[in-house]
């Protein structure tokens, strides 16, 4: 066994030069990172360093939990969990308390310095192992990497471990600190006029964002980025299948004559708005078929009903593709849509064919790639055309999404009515033809907008917030938390604010789930990262980020208690939400996918009282 894991290192480190960097140098970088909250500064300590990061899609989930790699700290350095446990109440951040663990530890001899490769590798092992006997196996891992830690390598070991370096380094600030390399390493850069450096980094910068958003992928964008001219990125890092893409993101609306407002003189159509779960869905050239989900993780073992049927929907003329989609609850008697309760009672892990019990059918809303060739530049009207001639619709299985190409009110007026009478959201309004129609990756574009059914009921769009801590449940709910704290989150600050407090449109047995689903999260103090302000709602419970509650409330306003956009509205205040009501978990998103900060004053400002 030994002998293959060597083997197997040996092979991964052939395959990357930088396997080779100390790991600590990665770790003294990291630190620099933490120490300023100066986007600058980052960027300068990341210009020096590239470090590799794991792709989504390989869907590598460590959020370790806190009491393994406890456990996995006393064992490696001899401390007990009693006294692990009282340094973690007092500090805060088990990173620190693990590095001041081994500060205090005498060792005999030094160990072998760690390397990025190894470390890298051995934490994709421990995010893999699974099944029986996976716990032990796990903190025996952690157990070899802590041994071997020095400096302040011990601290960011275990944060990578919990999941989250939170080190203010934003995915923005990993392109620029590219770019700005790539520009930097030209021959005679000195010698530039300054402004020759700054258009060159804005063009480098600009062609980063898409090829990323396109390749999402490190490991292939560095490499290409060494090998070719900075010009050269976008042909030869295209998008492929097998390599998800960040999906396009719609803006909301609160009335109809929004989007006559919007839209003008633009084409535009409408499409029903389905309450499900996003799958894009992936062939290779060699037949290789993967679905992801909205956080681009892979789904495709979720799915196994969704693989089997696939190929009934492929004429033999269609090749490679990639679909966006939405997989939503599906009643095979009567032919029809399921509400998304539904669909959030199917089983999300070890999902085997025969014990199915919540059908699914595919809705395909567009085509992104198709036969070896990229559509994300085509106008939607042709995107949609040929997703109509290159697929099957499938009964049971597979449909294209309904449309209407109608710009009169009182038909998107029905139109939007039947959407509702059939189980759906609402509509998806999209522009249809000309630039503005093109599909933009991982944006957040007003060529899309989404009109949820109760848009008329004051709030266009719902929230979803991050569960930041608890209070104690009274009466009816002593043996379960009565309310909840939320926040969203500031993807410039890395930091998550709080908005409300929350209890009602809880079922009882909703809360028992989510007492118990919110256990393993309870951490004795709030995060470094959570914006509290001077005036803070204090829960009895606090929470690491984890959960997400989809929330809708009355309205929006300004709060000395909670800091949602502060600074933005108000030097020292922020945004509350007035009446919040729970509607449901989102358990496709992941706590940095909350509402952003930027959202939220966007939904203050749009209220027509101000
Ligand atoms: P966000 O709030 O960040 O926009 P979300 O996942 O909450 O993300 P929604 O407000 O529900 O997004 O609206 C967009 C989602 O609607 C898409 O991610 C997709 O899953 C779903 N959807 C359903 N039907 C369509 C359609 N016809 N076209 C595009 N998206 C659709």
């Amino acid at each position: 066994q030994e002998e293959m894991e060597q083997q197997n290192e040996t092979a991964y480190e052939k395959e990357s030069a930088k396997a080779f960097v100390p790991y600590a140098v990665l770790c003294r970088t990291f630190e620099k990172c933490e120490e300023t909250t100066k986007r600058l500064a980052i960027t300068e300590n990341l210009v020096t360093l590239f470090i590799q990061l794991c792709p989504d899609y390989e869907g590598l989930e460590l959020g370790i939990g806190e009491s393994l790699l406890m456990k996995a700290i006393a064992r490696s350095t001899g401390r007990s969990m009693k006294v692990l446990k009282d340094d973690y109440t007092t500090i805060g951040d088990l990173g620190t308390v693990a590095k001041n663990s081994k500060g205090s530890q005498r060792t005999l001899f030094k160990p072998k310095p760690l390397t990025t490769g190894h470390v890298f590798k051995t934490l994709k092992e421990i995010a893999r192992l699974s099944g029986q006997s996976s716990q032990n196996k796990k903190v025996d891992k952690i157990q070899g990497l802590l041994v071997a830690c020095q400096e302040n390598e011990a601290k960011y070991v275990i944060r990578q471990l919990e999941g989250k370096l939170r080190i203010g380094m934003a995915e923005q600030t990993v392109l620029s600190a590219l770019a700005q390399a790539s520009v930097m390493n030209k021959p005679d850069y000195e010698k530039w006029p300054q402004q020759k450096k700054e258009e060159s980094l804005a063009t480098a910068t600009d062609i980063l964002k898409s090829v990323h958003n396109q390749l999402p992928n490190y490991d292939m964008i560095v490499p290409a980025l060494l090998k070719y001219p900075i010009d050269q990125l976008l042909s030869k890092c295209t998008m492929r299948p097998g390599i998800p893409l960040k999906p396009m993101l719609a803006h909301p609306t609160k009335s109809l004559p929004e989007i006559l407002d919007r839209f003008q003189d633009q084409a535009f159509t409408c499409e029903y708005k389905y309450d499900g779960e996003r799958a894009q869905i992936h062939r290779t050239e060699d037949g290789k078929i993967s679905i992801y989900s909205r956080n681009s993780e892979d789904m495709s073992v979720r799915y196994p009903d969704i693989m089997e049927s696939i190929s009934k929907w492929i004429p033999s003329s269609t090749s490679s593709f990639i679909l966006d989609c939405e997989a939503v609850a599906w009643d095979i008697e009567k032919g029809s849509i399921l509400p998304f309760q539904i669909l959030s009672t199917r089983k999300r892990k070890d999902v085997r064919e025969d014990e199915i019990t919540v059908r699914v059918a595919i809705y395909a809303f567009d085509c992104l790639y198709l036969n070896g060739k990229s559509l994300l530049q085509e106008p939607f009207q042709e995107r949609r055309r040929l997703l109509h001639s290159s697929f099957i619709e499938t009964k049971n299985q597979f449909y294209f999404a309904e449309y209407m190409n109608s710009t009169d009110i009182s038909d998107i007026q029905t139109f939007l009515d039947v959407s509702i009478q059939n189980n759906c959201e609402g509509l998806m309004v999209k522009s249809f033809d000309g630039k503005h129609a093109t599909y933009e990756p991982s944006r957040r574009s007003r060529n899309w907008l989404k009109v949820k059914k109760d848009y008329l009921n004051g709030m266009g769009d719902s929230m979803d917030l991050v569960v930041m801590g608890a209070y104690h449940g009274r009466g009816k709910r002593t043996s379960v938390y009565g309310g909840f704290l939320l926040g969203c989150y500031d993807p410039d600050t890395e930091e998550f604010q709080t908005i409300c407090k929350i209890g009602t449109g809880f079922s009882e047995e909703i809360l028992k789930t989510l007492y118990e689903q919110l256990k393993p999260h309870i951490i004795p103090q709030p995060k470094k990262f959570y914006c509290l302000g001077d005036n803070p709602a204090t829960p009895d419970i606090w929470f690491e980020p984890s959960v997400i509650f989809e929330v809708k409330c009355a309205d929006l306003s300004i709060s000395p208690t909670y800091m949602a956009g502060v600074g933005q509205v108000n030097d020292a205040k922020g945004i509350s939400l007035r009446f919040p009501r729970f509607i449901r978990l989102r358990e496709d998103k992941e706590p940095e996918q909350a509402t952003s900060s930027g959202q939220i004053v966007e939904f203050y400002f749009a209220q027509s009282n101000i």
